[in-house]
């Protein structure tokens, strides 16, 4: 380890500190000084599973082997539970971001802590003094929202983008959410399910859109998080199930009713309250049993076990159909998949775009069909792009697949027109991108 990099333990430390550096450094020769924020990923399912000590170690981990990358120059801080704020300077962006690269790849060296061998993944968010912000606190904020797209990436990092004719901070932008969410701005879009063996639509995901008044239209990952942070998430949720509820009764049956999916965040599967509103919302619209889909993440199921086996088993008991979202990128175990009342896997996206050419993921797709079936669980494979994946998951027994050969996301209005029309062809997929998209 470097032991002569500064170390401070506080986020008040390390803010008067960049401040300082801020005005007595500014620019060096080689390029501004950066600040780089580091986040440890899915500590949430590490503490649920194996319990808070740990999780605690594989932070102190994820600080010590940072550490063991840096320079004497540089400047390393715990500035939140699970989050390291370093000052870096004398870079090239070229170098900068390949020592930022070096810093999660050695975090994702093997780790073991008392017997039990870890990987921890680590995302990092860049901001560049200057171009990015001119004090200690925007370049923060500006780190912060790039760890939000760094989270997203296989690379694991991410440098500050502002978003287009962006004035919107993460603070306004929280706000303008929630006075969105209020006037019922939140606008929700459908993109279909087709079930392999006939051909035919079975229901539709119903993916949340916001268009932020300042910054445009806002990624939902982006202000899903936003939402999730703040506790905006629920009433979002009811939102999006309101308009999908309202919206899917206007959709003509083909064989049989399309089935809305709606999503699901952890808060509202840990808030007992919250299932209450689901409830209420699927009786005041007179759901039938099997008329409504929720899908919910193997991590947002994880973050709290106990709460969420019990909101699940009463939305079973309600006759709403459940499905385990991104199925494959998350830590739950099969013991416990197995207490809940599930209906369907959904595959992730990540295992499918190339199954065509990555052997790994075909098999494991092939796998994850062949242990649903097992178990008596219909599967959904989504991201389905082409004709040779929707034919490889045919031939492979998947009921249901979605993706972008299908349809992309569409209004309402344009999923009626979609369903009056053939629904295989790449010619389909094609008219489906220009429906509405975020
Ligand atoms: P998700 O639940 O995994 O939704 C599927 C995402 O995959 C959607 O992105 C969809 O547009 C995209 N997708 C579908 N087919 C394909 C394909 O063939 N290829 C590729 N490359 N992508 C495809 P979208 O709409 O951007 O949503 C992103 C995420 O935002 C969703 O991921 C979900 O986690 C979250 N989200 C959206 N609406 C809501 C909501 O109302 N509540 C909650 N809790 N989360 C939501
Ligand atoms: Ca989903
Ligand atoms: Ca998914």
């Amino acid at each position: 380890m470097n032991r002569e990099s500064l170390t401070f333990s506080n986020r008040r430390q390390f803010m008067s500190e960049l401040a300082n550096r801020l005005r007595t450094e500014g620019e060096s020769a080689c390029g501004p000084l950066t600040v780089v924020l580091a986040r440890v990923q899915r500590l949430r399912e590490i503490n649920a599973e194996l319990g808070f000590d740990i999780g605690d170690l594989v932070i102190a981990q994820a600080g010590s082997r940072i550490q063991s990358c840096l320079r004497a120059s540089d400047i390393i801080a715990s500035v939140g539970n699970n989050e390291f704020a370093l000052i870096l300077s004398n870079n090239t962006p070229a170098q900068l971001e390949s020592a930022v690269a070096r810093y999660i790849a050695r975090c994702r060296e093997p780790l073991i802590i008392e017997g039990k061998r870890l990987r921890m993944r680590i995302a990092c968010g860049i901001a560049y003094a200057n171009e990015h912000g001119n004090t200690a606190s925007e370049l923060m904020c500006a780190a912060d929202t790039a760890l939000v797209e760094a989270r997203n990436r296989t690379c694991g990092y991410a440098v500050f983008k502002a978003a287009p004719s962006s004035v919107a901070t993460p603070a306004t932008m929280e706000f303008e959410l929630e006075e969105g969410i209020s006037r019922g701005d939140i606008q929700v879009c459908y993109q279909p399910k087709i079930e392999l063996a006939t051909g035919s639509v079975a229901g539709a995901e119903c993916l949340a859109r916001w268009t932020s008044p300042t910054a445009g239209p806002v990624r939902p990952d982006i202000f899903i998080e936003i939402a999730e942070r703040t506790g905006l998430i629920i009433p979002l949720t009811i939102s999006t199930l309101n308009s999908a509820l309202r919206q899917a009764r206007e959709w003509p049956s083909v064989n049989g009713k399309l089935v809305p999916a709606v999503n699901l965040s952890a808060q509202v599967l840990s808030d007992g309250q919250a299932v209450d509103l689901l409830i209420e919302t699927a009786d005041r619209w007179e759901v039938e049993p099997g008329s409504l889909t929720l899908e919910v993440t193997e991590s947002a199921m994880m973050a709290d076990p106990d709460q969420s086996l019990k909101a699940l088993r009463r939305l079973h008991e309600r006759g709403i159909v459940l499905s385990v979202d991104d199925f494959g990128t998350g830590y739950s175990s099969l013991a416990y998949l197995k207490k809940i009342p599930l209906n369907e896997l959904k595959i992730d996206k990540s295992f499918v775009l190339d199954m065509v050419e990555d052997r790994d993921d075909s098999k494991i797709v092939k796998a994850v069909i062949d242990l649903a079936h097992n178990f008596n669980l219909k599967v959904v494979a989504e991201g389905v792009e082409t004709e040779m994946v929707m034919h490889m998951l045919t031939a492979m027994g998947s009921d249901f697949a979605q993706g972008f050969l299908f349809g992309k996301p569409m209004t309402s209005a344009d999923l009626i027109q979609w369903l009056q029309r053939p629904h295989w062809t790449n010619d389909n997929a094609a008219r489906g991108s220009k429906a509405a998209n975020g």
